[in-house]
């Protein structure tokens, strides 16, 4: 037996494209790694028919049930109004919450507007929530066999009520199973021949459940486990990656929430090699990404923006026969590039980048979307195109840059 959660999301915002439902996808985080099981998401409108028949349904379904937004002072936000219908009684005023509602204004010297109070209006038999962070207090109420939890939408207030209020009851609760949770990252195979290979692990029901997300061309193995004890979900996962890693072999280049920056830098700190970045398409994105890895600065000499072509010239000694036989996307060019920085630098490994990331530039010899790369080491400079699908500037930027991670990843370093 599992302990069923609900998540409920009210606002029109939601449903016209204006803002994005962030909460639930925070919440289930939250909710699954204490215990619960997580089983459906509900994004409605303020329409009170709807809410409503939402928090009706979820309520008949789930243990708890958590709802974010619909508390507000304003007419449009009904979420109390729709629980007191259900229960079958009116609001109910709770002193203690208006007070605190008007402190709070006053103390941040806002006026106290009358209609504040009907956030401080109870659907029977229900508890208050205190908010710390905002005017709109929640409340915990029982339909049912279900606890709802209604919480406002704002996600800084309502992810303090989570930890406040929900989290310490739902601890509370009989039948927890938490979740424990083991990312393995991966690079080189399809999806396809990476599902291939650990396919006895991505059965069903398994427990740990073993899944594959795909995201900007990296792998990620994802291993799931829920157990009575966070202690024993996380050993059970641990097990599962011990099995998992042998059949990954070369696969893997890291574990957890590791980007791919990071891994490149702790590569090269590992085999103490310096790299150096020449960008013209890529525009700085090299240099800006690897720069936001703490401690970099063992790893990383610099980097150049070369984006004209006298740039290319003067700042990398990319001689100007090059670039007007070959043109400035080509892997001559993008030869002299990383070699100049690599010299420029005083690095061990350069990498240069310079391709058509559209829209325009674009020709039936190269078109948008071809990118030519070149990697400098000592006594060598390999350069190589690769011909991205023209999805737009930013894809053919984003995938620009993949390439160079998974270049550095796997080039090898000695020599
Ligand atoms: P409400 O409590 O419904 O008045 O919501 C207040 C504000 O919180 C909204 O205007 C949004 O900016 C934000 N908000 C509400 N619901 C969500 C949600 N599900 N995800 C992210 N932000 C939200
Ligand atoms: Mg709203």
């Amino acid at each position: 037996m599992t302990l069923r959660a609900e998540i409920l999301a009210f606002g029109d915002e939601l449903l016209h494209g204006a803002l994005l439902d962030t909460n639930s996808k925070w919440l289930a985080g939250q909710l699954e790694a204490v215990g619960l099981t997580v089983e459906r998401f509900t994004v409605t409108g303020d329409d009170p028919t709807l809410v409503r028949a939402v928090i009706a349904e979820a309520c008949a379904r789930a243990d708890v049930v958590v709802a974010t937004g619909g508390l507000g002072p304003t007419l449009d936000d009904r979420t109390r109004d729709v629980v007191a219908e259900l229960l079958g009684g009116p609001l109910e005023f709770h002193a203690p919450s208006w007070e605190r509602t008007r402190a709070w204004l006053s103390q941040r010297g806002r006026p106290v507007p009358e209609s504040n109070r009907r956030q401080a209006m109870l659907p029977p038999g229900g508890t208050a929530l205190d908010n710390p962070v905002g005017t709109a207090p929640g409340f915990r109420v029982r339909i049912g066999r279900a606890t709802l939890f209604a919480l406002p939408g704002v996600p800084r207030e309502m992810q303090q009520m989570l930890r406040d209020h929900v989290l310490p009851f739902v601890a509370a609760l009989p039948g927890l199973m938490p979740t424990a949770q083991s990312w393995l990252r991966v690079l080189g195979p399809s999806e396809a021949a990476l599902g291939e290979r650990i396919e006895p692990f991505m059965v069903p029901g398994r427990n740990p459940a073993v899944g594959i997300t795909a995201s900007g061309g990296l792998l990620t193995v994802r291993i799931v486990a829920s157990a009575p004890s966070r202690a024993d979900a996380e050993s059970l996962c641990h097990a599962t990656a011990a099995d998992l890693r042998p059949l990954l072999g070369e696969w893997l280049f890291a574990e957890g929430t590791t980007e791919l920056p990071e891994a490149v830098a702790a590569r090269f700190a590992l085999a103490r090699r310096t790299l150096a970045f020449a960008e013209s398409c890529t525009g700085g994105a090299l240099a800006d990404r690897l720069v936001a890895v703490p401690g970099v600065s063992a790893v990383f000499r610099g980097g150049l923006v070369a984006y004209h072509d006298d740039a290319k010239r003067q700042l990398l000694g990319v001689p100007a026969l090059l670039l007007a036989a070959h043109g400035a996307v080509s892997e001559p060019v993008a030869a002299a590039m990383a070699a100049g920085a690599r010299e420029r630098f005083g690095a061990d490994v350069a990498v240069a980048t310079t391709g058509i990331a559209g829209p325009d530039g674009g020709s039936p010899q190269k078109p948008v979307g071809t990118v030519c790369f070149a990697l400098a080491r000592p006594g060598a400079v390999r350069a190589w195109t690769v011909r991205i699908a023209d999805l737009g500037r930013a894809f053919v930027r984003d995938r620009a840059v993949f390439e160079v991670w998974r270049t550095l990843l796997q080039e090898p370093l000695d020599g």
